[in-house]
C-alpha cells in the first residue's frame, strides 16, 4: 500500500484530506506543521507527500528543500498545496523542484487524480530505474564471473588454469601439512606437439587438446587438480597425497619411486585421438616434483617438475622421470652445449654414422641412413638428438645439413669407387634446409662436384616438412625426382597419419616410424596399424622400411607382411665408415624369411 505525508497547519484541511486517502487504499500520515513533516518524511519515506505552502515557522518551500536535499527523500514526488491566488508562490514551488500543485479547495476527483498522476509518473521513472539497475547488477554479476572465469580457467579446454592450481595448491599443503603427507606435482608435455600443431593445423590442434584434457580428467581422483599451464602443457596436484617418507627410507631416486598414476596418464595419452576420422597418436612425457622434499612453493615444485619433463622428453618422451638435482645439472650443460655447436663446426667435430637398411627379401644391405653425430672434444659422441634442434633454432643446421650431405655422397662415391657392392644413401633433411629457395640447385651441384648419380641418393623429409606449403613442395619434389633423386617419408605415423592426404606427395619410400614396430606382434593395436601401413603403402606403389627393428618376433611378423627393408639395431646400429665398410666388404646379411608371394 502506498503511504502518503499530509502536511497541513490548517486541522480542518488535514483531516478531510487524511479522511479522502484512507477511503482509497493509502496509508495517510499527518503531520501538523513543518517540522514534524520533514522528521516523518525521513523516518518514514512516503511514496508522496502533499504540503501546504503556507505554514509558520517552516513553510511548504522550506519542506521541500529539506525533502529534496535529502537523498533517501529526494526523489519522492512532492504536491504543494495552496490557497487561491498564489500564482507567484506557486510558480516559485515549480522552480525548486514541486511536482504539481492543487488550489484549495480543491475535490476529492481532483486530489486523487493528483496523486494518481504523480505515483504512476514517479513508478514509470524510477520503476525504470530500479529495473534498469537490477538489470545493470545482474550483468555486473555475469561479467564478474566469466571475469573470474577467464582468470582462473583456461579457455579451450575449461580446465583450471595456472593461478587457480596455484590457489590450490597451498590449500592442498594445508592439509598435507597436517597430515605430514607428501604431495607430487606432474607437469605433463605433449611430445612432438608443436609439429602436430603445424601439420594437422591449428583448429584441429585445439581439439586434441579438449580430447587430451578429458582424458586426463578421467585419470584423475576427485581430490585432485589438473590445469591447462600453456599450449600443451598440463599440470597436476595430487590432492590424495602420500605418506610423507620416514627418516629411515632411503631417499627417493629415479630408481625408486614410481607413482602408478603417471603410468596410466601415459597409456590413456597413448591411445589413438580421433580427428574427421583419422586416427593421431601423441605421447607425452611427465615431470614429477614432490612437496617438501623438492621445494615448499609451488614456484620451485613446477620449476622442478618442468626440469624433470624436459629430461623425460630428451630420453625419448612417452614416460615420466622424477625430478633429481643430476637432471638439472645436465640441462644447464645443455645450454654450454649450444654456445659450442659453432665452435664444434668450425673444429670439424661432427661425423656421420652410417645405418645399414637390409632387404627383407634378399637379407642384403641396400641402403645407409647417414645420421650426424658430435664428437665433442670432452664429452665424446653426442647423439643428434641433443643438439639437431638447438641446430635448428639457431639456423646451424644449414651448414651442418649441407656438410653431413657432402660427407655422406662423398663416402658412397668413395665405396663406389672401391668397387665395394653399390648401396644407396639417405640423408635426413630438416625443414630449414628444403625451404632454401636453390636447394634443388644446390643439391644436383654437389652430387655433379661429387660426380655421384643423383639414384644413389634418397632424401629423407618428414610430414611437417611435406604440408608446410603443400603446392609448392609438390613441385619442389617432382623437380628433385626428375632430377633423379629419390624421396622417403620419415617418421611415417608420429604426425597427422593419413595416407591418403600424404599421397599427393611424390615419394616413393614410406619409413614406418620405430614406435609402431615395438613389441609386434605382442602389441596389438601396434601390429594391426603397422599391418595396415603396409598395405596401403603398396597399393600406392610405395616401398616400406620398417625402422627401429629390434627383436626377432617384429621382423618375423614383418617379413610375413611383406615389409620390403628394415632398419634396427637386431640387424646394426649406426656405425662408423670403416665399420659400414667392413660389413660391405664381408656381404654381411640377414637370415629372413623369404615370402613366395612376392
Ligand atoms: P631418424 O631419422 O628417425 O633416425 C633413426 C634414429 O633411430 C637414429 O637415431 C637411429 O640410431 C635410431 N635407431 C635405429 N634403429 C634403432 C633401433 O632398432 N632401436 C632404437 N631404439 N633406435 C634405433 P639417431 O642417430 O640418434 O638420430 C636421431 C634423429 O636425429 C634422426 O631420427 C633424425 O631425425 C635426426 N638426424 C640425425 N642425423 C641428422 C642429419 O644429418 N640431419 C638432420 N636434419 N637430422 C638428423
Ligand atoms: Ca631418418
Ligand atoms: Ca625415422
Amino acid at each position: 500500500m502506498k503511504k502518503i505525508l499530509v502536511i497541513e497547519d490548517e486541522e480542518l484541511v488535514r483531516n478531510n484530506i487524511l479522511e479522502i486517502l484512507d477511503t482509497v487504499d493509502f496509508v495517510a500520515i499527518g503531520a501538523p506543521n513543518g517540522h514534524l513533516g520533514v522528521q516523518l518524511a525521513q523516518q518514514q519515506v512516503p511514496d508522496l507527500i502533499l504540503c501546504d505552502v503556507m505554514m509558520p515557522e517552516l513553510d511548504g518551500y522550506g519542506v521541500l528543500s529539506a525533502v529534496r536535499n535529502n537523498p533517501a527523500t529526494a526523489t519522492i514526488p512532492f504536491i504543494f498545496l495552496t490557497a487561491k491566488g498564489e500564482k507567484t508562490d506557486i510558480r516559485e514551488g515549480m522552480n525548486q523542484g514541486a511536482d504539481d500543485y492543487l488550489t484549495k479547495p480543491f475535490r476529492r476527483k481532483e486530489l486523487l487524480g493528483a496523486i494518481e498522476a504523480r505515483l504512476a509518473k514517479h513508478a514509470a521513472m524510477y520503476g525504470g530505474y530500479a529495473r534498469e539497475k537490477n538489470r545493470l547488477m545482474a550483468s555486473l554479476q555475469q561479467v564478474e564471473a566469466q571475469l573470474n572465469t577467464a582468470i582462473h580457467y583456461d579457455g579451450l579446454t575449461q580446465l583450471p588454469n595456472q593461478l587457480l592450481l596455484r590457489e590450490q595448491f597451498y590449500q592442498i599443503r594445508d592439509r598435507a601439512a597436517a597430515k605430514n603427507q607428501t604431495i607430487p606435482i606432474l607437469v605433463i608435455g605433449l611430445d612432438r606437439f608443436s609439429r602436430i600443431n603445424k601439420t594437422v593445423g591449428p583448429g584441429d590442434a585445439d581439439r586434441l587438446l579438449q580430447q587430451v584434457a578429458e582424458r586426463l580428467l578421467q585419470c584423475l581422483g576427485e581430490t585432485d587438480i589438473v590445469a591447462r599451464l600453456n599450449a600443451d602443457r598440463f599440470g597436476i596436484i595430487l590432492g590424495s597425497a602420500t605418506p610423507k617418507p620416514t627418516q629411515s627410507d632411503r631417499p627417493l631416486s629415479p630408481e625408486n619411486s614410481s607413482l602408478p598414476l603417471a603410468q596410466t596418464l601415459l597409456e590413456t595419452i597413448a591411445q589413438p585421438f580421433r580427428l574427421d576420422g583419422h586416427e593421431i597418436f601423441l605421447t607425452a612425457s611427465i615431470g614429477i616434483s614432490r612437496y617438501p622434499q623438492d621445494g615448499d612453493g609451488i614456484d620451485p615444485l613446477m620449476k622442478n617438475a618442468n626440469v624433470a619433463m624436459s629430461h623425460a622428453k630428451q630420453l625419448g618422451g612417452n614416460q615420466y622421470q622424477f625430478y633429481t638435482r643430476e637432471i638439472e645439472t645436465s640441462q644447464l650443460e645443455d645450454l654450454i652445449l649450444e654456445a659450442n655447436l659453432r665452435y664444434g663446426l668450425e673444429r670439424s667435430e661432427f661425423v656421420v654414422y652410417y645405418q645399414p637398411v637390409v632387404s627383407l627379401e634378399t637379407g642384403k644391405i641396400v641402403s645407409a641412413e647417414a645420421l650426424v653425430r658430435w664428437q665433442h672434444p670432452e664429452k665424446g659422441l653426442i647423439s643428434p638428438g641433443k643438439f639437431i634442434p638447438l641446430a635448428e633454432e639457431t639456423g646451424l643446421i644449414m651448414p651442418l645439413g649441407e656438410l653431413v650431405l657432402r660427407t655422406a655422397c662423398e663416402q658412397v662415391r668413395r665405396w663406389q669407387s672401391a668397387g665395394l657392392p653399390s648401396v644407396r644413401i639417405a640423408v635426413n633433411l630438416s625443414l630449414r634446409q628444403f625451404n632454401l629457395p636453390d636447394f634443388s640447385q644446390n643439391l644436383a651441384r654437389i652430387v655433379r662436384e661429387i660426380d655421384l648419380d643423383p639414384r644413389w641418393l634418397e632424401l629423407e623429409l618428414t610430414e611437417t616438412i611435406l604440408v608446410q606449403n603443400v603446392a609448392e613442395t609438390i613441385e619442389k619434389l617432382k623437380k628433385l625426382k626428375a632430377l633423379g633423386f629419390s624421396i622417403s617419408l620419415d617418421d611415417f605415423g608420429t604426425g597427422y597419419s593419413s595416407l591418403s592426404y600424404l599421397q599427393q606427395f611424390p615419394f616413393d619410400t614410406l619409413k614406418i616410424d620405430r614406435c609402431f614396430v615395438q613389441n609386434i606382434p605382442r602389441n596389438s593395436t601396434n601390429t594391426a596399424l603397422t599391418n595396415a601401413i603396409i598395405q596401403m603403402a603398396h597399393c600406392l606403389n610405395l616401398k616400406v622400411i620398417a625402422e627401429g627393428v629390434e627383436t626377432e618376433p617384429e621382423l618375423a611378423y614383418l617379413c610375413e607382411k611383406n615389409c620390403d627393408k628394415m632398419q634396427g639395431y637386431l640387424f646394426s646400429r649406426p656405425v662408423s665408415a670403416a665399420e659400414f665398410e667392413a660389413m660391405l666388404a664381408n656381404g654381411d646379411r640377414m637370415a629372413v624369411i623369404p615370402v613366395q608371394s612376392r
